[in-house]
């Protein structure tokens, strides 16, 4: 087993496979006493823009994806009153940013084979007030990108994209996060570029980069790397209430050298994909359905369906039993109306969402970082294949 973490033969979960050029570029950082938001964030931007086909004027830095999610949706000029559809297959954070943007989420449920948002659904779920769609591309599986932009051109509503999960994502030849008005990266430690915390956002319109550059830092005019820099001073002016939303360099040193390896771990990633989906097809567990055509999914989450009845183990008996094989495994995601908070504010209820409740309460991500070893790897099959077995 590859030597990890501190945590004696424990498999972490999405650990970030941190390499020798991100540590030297960190130290030289801390040695060029510039911590802050600088040079090494202009070029993480330029960079991440590059590998996204963008100019650099179309990307902005931020400290994570909820901070580009909440920036996009003011932005977007979304507020009090509006409605913004988004899927209860996510990260609470998706939901939270509308929230926080002052607007009422409402959910539309997802297809129960891709886990992505059913744009019938979305379709259904459009009224007088609905301002914007807000799609995941989940596991960095592509969303169905031309039925929703037909659906945002139909309706004149704005397009998010929580891409965290979907980097290297691409749909029908175009990259994941350049469809919409916006679309909004994690570089979150478990994620397929890692600094730590941060994020990044990508926008259609040079303005709108603009705005949410001023809004990321307290909503002044320059950022403190113009004005501190050699120059000449420069006065700064607020000009809206903005957030503290930047990223430090000590970051952008970390992201810089990751997204230099993105293809690599996609690839590794990939490998182990099919790996577990070769290993497992004799199993009673429901994988994940093949990449659609001409789309490239990001392979950022490998999740298997524990249905009870099939497998003679339910969910949390296979979580526990991974766990005591020493193994590291996620839930992504019991379905968002399934907490108690958005239960009790909106009054949703799971069973409005029937592919969402039940992906919720089946599903198990099974490790993918590209630091795993064949051997871990092989210890992973293993131990599925033992758990299921054993009961099967
Ligand atoms: C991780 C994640 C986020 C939040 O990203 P942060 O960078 O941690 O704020 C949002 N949406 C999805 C789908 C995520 O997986």
């Amino acid at each position: 087993m590859a030597k990890h973490t501190g945590l004696e033969g424990f498999l972490v979960f999405g650990a970030p496979d941190i390499q020798q050029p991100e540590i030297d570029e960190v130290t030289d950082t801390m040695a060029s006493g510039w911590l802050g938001t600088g040079p090494k964030v202009a070029r993480f931007e330029r960079d991440f823009a590059a590998y996204k086909g963008l100019s650099a004027d179309h990307v902005a830095a931020v400290n994570s994806c909820t901070a580009a999610l909440h920036v996009s949706m003011i932005a977007a000029g979304i507020g009090p009153g509006d409605e913004v559809i988004t899927t209860p297959m996510t990260f609470c954070a998706t939901v939270n940013a509308i929230i926080h943007a002052g607007a009422t989420p409402v959910l539309a449920d997802v297809d129960p084979l891709t886990m992505n948002i059913d744009p019938d659904a979305v379709a259904t779920s459009i009224t007088p007030r609905t301002r914007a769609i807000l799609p995941v591309h989940f596991a960095g599986r592509p969303c169905d990108m031309d039925a929703l932009m037909a659906l945002s051109d139909r309706h004149g509503l704005k397009v998010i994209e929580d891409a965290a999960h979907a980097i290297e994502t691409e749909y029908h030849g175009r990259k994941a996060g350049t469809f919409g008005d916006f679309g909004c990266f994690s570089f979150y430690v478990t994620k397929n570029v890692a600094t730590g915390e941060g994020g990044m956002v990508t926008a259609r319109d040079e303005a709108d980069i603009h705005r949410i550059k001023t809004l990321a830092l307290h909503g002044m005019t320059k950022d403190a790397w113009h004005r501190f820099g050699d120059k000449g001073f420069r006065h700064y002016q607020v000009v809206e209430a903005g957030f503290k939303y930047n990223m430090m360099d000590l970051q952008a040193a970390i992201g810089i050298h990751q997204l230099q390896r993105v293809e690599r771990g996609w690839q590794r990633r990939r490998e182990i994909w099919n790996r577990y989906q070769n290993a497992f097809a004799g199993l009673p567990v429901t994988r994940p359905a093949d990449p659609e055509p001409n789309t490239r999914h990001g392979f950022h989450l490998y999740t298997l369906l524990v249905d009870e009845a099939r497998c003679g183990v339910s969910r949390d008996h296979f979580l526990e039993a991974m766990t005591a094989r020493r193994i590291g495994v996620g839930v992504h995601y019991l379905s968002i109306a399934e907490h108690p908070y958005y239960r009790e504010h909106f009054g949703w209820r799971s069973c409005d969402y029937p592919a969402a409740e039940r992906i919720g309460c089946q599903t198990v991500s099974l490790p993918l970082s590209p630091k795993l070893t064949d051997s871990d790897v092989e210890q992973v099959i293993d131990a599925v294949q033992s758990t299921l077995e054993k009961r099967g």
